[in-house]
């Protein structure tokens, strides 16, 4: 089953092409089109819908979406559905991931709660009124400063109380079993599985 990932971001193709066997992910360019929609929605949720519907409306065949972010509670959520954006100046360039993280842990200095998780929103969009949602986090506990060299993002200043390391010091299996996205991949994975067997 061929289905099209919603995201220019390859660190996403990476991480759910082995969560869904059976799946074959095309991005956006396989199918020759421009995808670059206005995330506006409210929450993960409406911002998953609007990448998905955004790229239905261009592909006409099977779309996954992820909309994922960072949220920290002593801030009251944020940077949430703005993470990718976070520190961004209106009009201004995005900050790079190591740029973002400094800001981040800056703006938590001295802050004694510091739980924190990732959250993922995994929409499937099969027709313009048929479509299935799952969303899944992991928790986690902010850093003083950045830890280790894998992953994406957020990776380095998030650490995993269980595992005792934080997400960029994971291996990608490691993370895949434990993340919001590895997560709500294996409900996704379920659900395609059912989906193929009897469509
Ligand atoms: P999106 O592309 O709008 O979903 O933005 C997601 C942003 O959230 C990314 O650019 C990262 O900054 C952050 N993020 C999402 N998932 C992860 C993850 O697994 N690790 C680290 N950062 C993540």
């Amino acid at each position: 089953m061929i289905v099209y990932l919603a995201t220019n971001n390859p660190h996403k193709v990476e991480e759910l092409s082995p969560l869904l066997p059976g799946v074959e992910l095309a991005l956006p360019r396989d199918a020759d089109v421009d995808f670059d929609p206005v995330e506006d929605g409210a929450d993960f949720l409406a911002n998953s819908l609007i990448k998905a519907r955004a790229l239905y409306a261009l592909v006409h065949a099977p779309v996954l979406a992820d909309d994922s972010g960072l949220c920290v509670d002593a801030l009251g959520g944020e940077p949430g559905i703005r993470s990718a954006r976070y520190g961004q100046v209106e009009g201004g360039p995005k900050l790079d991931a190591a740029d973002r993280n400094r800001l981040l842990l800056e703006r938590m200095r001295g802050e004694a709660k510091r739980s924190c998780r990732f959250v993922c929103c995994l929409s499937l969009v099969l027709f313009d009124d048929r479509f299935f949602v799952a969303q899944e986090t992991c928790e986690g506990v902010l850093l003083d400063s950045p830890r280790g060299s894998g992953g994406f993002g957020y990776d380095p200043v998030v650490l995993l109380p269980e595992l005792g390391r934080s997400v960029a010091e994971l291996s990608m299996e490691e993370k895949a079993a434990v993340s919001h996205r590895g997560r709500a991949a294996g409900r996704m994975a379920a659900l395609l599985a059912d989906l193929i067997a009897a469509p």
